[in-house]
């Protein structure tokens, strides 16, 4: 008899929404693990350093005095009150404690964010290669994503660039500085030409400084910093890279209204809030000290340095990146398609790495190297990668 299961189906906007392309590079490293080959980890993108202690012990605290109860959505008003110091005196973007929300994770305000603005039919322009979710974020609300390359828009001229890839039916702008993968930091006058571009045509700006604290090379500059644009930004923070607090899933956004209604809505149903206990480490990561910020961004520099100099010295053609923690060098050598120069690497270097093509068509025939591991680490596959090159 014939069954009927017409009615069993997914939703649709779901179709285009792929997963991540480095979960697989993540599965053939376990594999290999699992085999007993000592592979070289350069393909993810957390911080080798562990949580600092006092903000585990804010956790604890939290969890032994039994704030362990419902917080407001948002996030607990001390919280909130630290993240609107933070915001004027880091980011020099004004807010009031009602346009600050906290979230599960900065993925998770990115989500909210374009959930916020994006409705099916509308365009976003992402500056390509772009951190692999960005496109599914966008096409999750049946939008499309319009790839911006940022090389040729820093050298023809981000405005202008800007204004070719646009439609009509462009909404909004995914603003990531320092970039991940390319480590590119957009300097002020960049950012004050997506700024006046947005403006000029009356677009939404989705910023994405993850990685605020990690610039060598330059000044981070918060878009919504710039005037006129506090009320047409959204800015997507995260605890995961300065504090090392990948797995706590802390995170934060700031904007204005309207939007804050919506991203008030979309926390309130997709997490209700992060938890609890969670929000005073977050109090505590806030208290950190500049200095202990600045002394690990010397770390990740001194970590920078030396992947670089011993990428450029295998022939991995690789200017250094001005921020995030990762170098995307050229690895057309080894092969021109990214994903099979990935997959030789790993397989006769035992160097795990993520081909640049995952980042969007633009980052083809590069491959991306985390160098948030320790200094060992690097040295041994700058030697793996002078055996193979050899
Ligand atoms: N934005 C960028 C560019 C990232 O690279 C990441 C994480 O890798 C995030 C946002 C989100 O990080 P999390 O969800 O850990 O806060």
């Amino acid at each position: 008899m014939a069954t009927r299961l017409s009615g069993i189906r997914l939703a649709k906007r779901l179709d285009e929404v792929g997963f991540s392309g480095i979960v697989q590079v993540r599965n053939k490293v376990m594999e290999l693990r699992a085999e007993g080959h000592k592979v070289l980890g350069f393909h993810g993108g957390e911080p080798f350093f562990d949580t600092p202690q006092e903000i585990k012990y804010a956790a604890i605290k939290a969890l032994v005095e039994n704030q362990t109860h419902y917080a407001p959505s948002s996030g607990l008003l001390p919280l909130r009150q630290a993240l609107v110091e933070k915001l004027a005196t880091k980011n020099r973007i004004r807010a009031t404690v009602d346009e600050v929300i906290a979230t599960v994770g900065g993925s998770h305000g990115l989500y909210a964010a374009f959930q916020s603005v994006l409705d099916p039919g509308d365009d976003a322009l992402v500056f390509s290669p772009y951190w692999t979710p960005i496109a599914d974020l966008v096409t999750g609300t049946q939008a499309r994503p319009l790839f911006v390359p940022t090389v040729s828009a820093r050298r023809n001229g981000i405005r202008k660039t800007l204004n070719q890839f646009s439609t009509p039916h462009t909404r909004a702008i995914y603003y990531n500085t320092p970039q991940n993968p390319s480590g590119v930091v957009f300097t002020r006058t960049e950012a004050e030409e997506v700024a006046a571009f947005a403006i000029e045509r009356d677009l939404v700006v989705i910023a994405d400084e993850a990685y605020e604290d990690l610039v060598y090379e330059g000044e981070h500059v918060s878009i919504a910093s710039l005037p006129g644009m506090a009320e047409r930004t959204i800015t997507c923070f995260t605890f995961s890279k300065t504090y090392s607090m990948t797995g706590w899933r802390a995170d934060y956004t700031v904007a204005q209204e309207p939007f804050m209604t919506a991203l008030r809505k979309i926390v309130l149903y997709s997490t209700n809030g992060v938890p609890t206990p969670v929000q005073f480490a977050m109090i505590q990561a806030l208290k950190t000290p500049e200095a202990d910020i600045a002394r690990r961004r010397d770390e990740y520099r001194q970590r920078r340095d030396l992947l670089v100099a011993g990428l450029n010295e295998v022939g991995l053609e690789c200017p250094p990146p001005a921020g995030a923690f990762y170098a995307f060098p050229n690895a057309e050598i080894v092969n021109k398609y990214s994903r099979t120069a990935a997959q030789i690497l790993l397989q006769k270097a035992l160097v795990a790495t993520v081909p640049g093509d995952f980042f969007g068509a633009q980052g083809e025939g590069h491959l991306r190297f985390s160098y948030a591991v320790s200094l060992h680490e690097i040295e041994s596959c700058i030697d793996a990668l002078r055996k193979f090159f050899a």
